[in-house]
């Protein structure tokens, strides 16, 4: 006989938890005392909650867990970036990673253990795709990153005032967990973190954008990469699926749906030699007139086995200074953690490819 596995309570939603509640006949604001035992004083267990009947206490612990990824290892950078290497349910390893900043930190999470879509020049897509992770594992990773902060820091110098998905994996292609956990994120009874303050990164899944825009208002950026569809197909091989005219179109839409005239985030790796010349900043500038964005560029972070390079930091500035010229917001993303593989695209966790990457992937890029 199977067990039913318990209910993963760390990743209900208000309202999921309100007709559980409703269901067991308890009155459906009782969700909100649970809310505030899971999120605001990250109780382990059932029994802490005295403030709910002893019977749905004894229901929870019977047919209910509170499973929070468990912390493998901590690295603490010498530019303060604090990165933890977590236990995700299937086994494998992922990371998640803190970064403080004047007046803000900024939490990166992960969404999946490994990714499918295998970039040529991310580290987290050499090591191939694993397993989704659940809502209950999304928000636990902002859970174990608030819990450590606030007992590390007790002043409050360090908190996390933004939560963006560009640690590892793909948002857009695990939903039905991202979006209950974004939901937690921004409710007061979560982690009360601001719409414009949670930002979903995406390689350019086109129907998630579209999906995303129905159900959420969060910030979104995508990884762009390139100025035309040749580089970037070989950049970001779903480029050949949704192509980029397509891509920014969702992204209008996305941006219109929300009605608050916040921009998309362009996120642009510099290469050297391969999308960092001039005529890559002109030709990009072109294909962005008009669109409300802002552009975030990241000189490319070396890892093992990859053939890329970074362009030195005069080239940056200069194409930086070119889309600024071309009236641009345009931001350097500046490298933090470097020293304990912190950095964007470093972050590969320990993960076994159970899937096969180029199965999966050929699923997804031929639909
Ligand atoms: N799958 C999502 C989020 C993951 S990565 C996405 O593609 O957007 C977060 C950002 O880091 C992406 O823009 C990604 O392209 C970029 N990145 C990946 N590897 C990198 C590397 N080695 N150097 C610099 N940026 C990298």
């Amino acid at each position: 006989m199977t067990e039913t596995p318990k209910l993963d309570l760390l990743g209900y939603t208000r309202s999921e938890l309100a007709a559980l509640l409703e269901e067991l006949g308890e009155k459906p604001y009782r969700a909100e005392q649970v809310l505030k035992w899971l999120h605001h004083r990250f109780v382990s267990s059932f029994d802490e909650m005295t403030d709910i009947s002893k019977a749905l206490r004894a229901y929870f612990t019977e047919f209910a867990e509170i499973h929070e990824p468990e912390v493998l290892h901590e690295k603490h950078s010498n530019d303060g970036t604090h990165k933890w290497v977590l236990k995700a349910r299937s086994g494998s390893a992922i990371e998640m990673v803190f970064i403080p900043e004047d007046g803000r930190g900024t939490l990166c999470v992960s969404s999946q253990v490994g990714c499918a879509l295998d970039c040529s020049f991310c580290s987290t897509g050499k090591q191939g795709f694993n397993s989704n992770l659940t809502a209950g594992e999304i928000i636990g990773q902002l859970r174990v990153a608030v819990q450590m902060l606030t007992s590390k820091y007790p002043d409050r110098t360090r908190v996390v005032t933004n939560v963006v998905f560009m640690g590892m994996g793909e948002p857009l292609l695990n939903m039905d967990a991202v979006l209950p956990a974004i939901e937690l994120m921004m409710d007061d009874l979560g982690y009360g973190i601001s719409k414009r303050k949670v930002t979903i990164s995406t390689a350019g899944v086109v129907p998630g954008i579209r999906r995303l825009a129905e159900h959420s208002d969060a910030s979104l950026a995508i990884s762009l990469h390139a100025p035309n569809d040749a580089i970037r197909s070989n950049l970001v091989p779903i480029n050949r699926k949704y192509p980029i005219a397509e891509l920014l179109e969702a992204c209008q839409q996305y941006a219109d749906s929300l009605g608050d005239k916040r921009t998309v985030t362009i996120e642009y790796t510099l290469l050297k030699d391969v999308n960092d010349q001039p005529e890559h900043a002109m030709e990009l500038a072109t294909l962005l007139q008009g669109f409300p964005c802002k552009i975030n560029l990241i000189p490319f972070n070396p890892f093992r086995h990859s053939d890329y390079r970074r362009p030195s930091a005069i080239a940056v500035r200069a194409f930086q200074d070119r889309l600024i010229a071309a009236g641009f917001s345009t931001m350097v993303r500046t490298t933090r953690g470097e020293d304990i593989d912190a950095a964007c695209g470093q972050l590969v966790g320990n993960v076994e490819d159970k899937t096969q990457r180029q199965a999966h992937y050929q699923k997804i890029v031929r639909g």
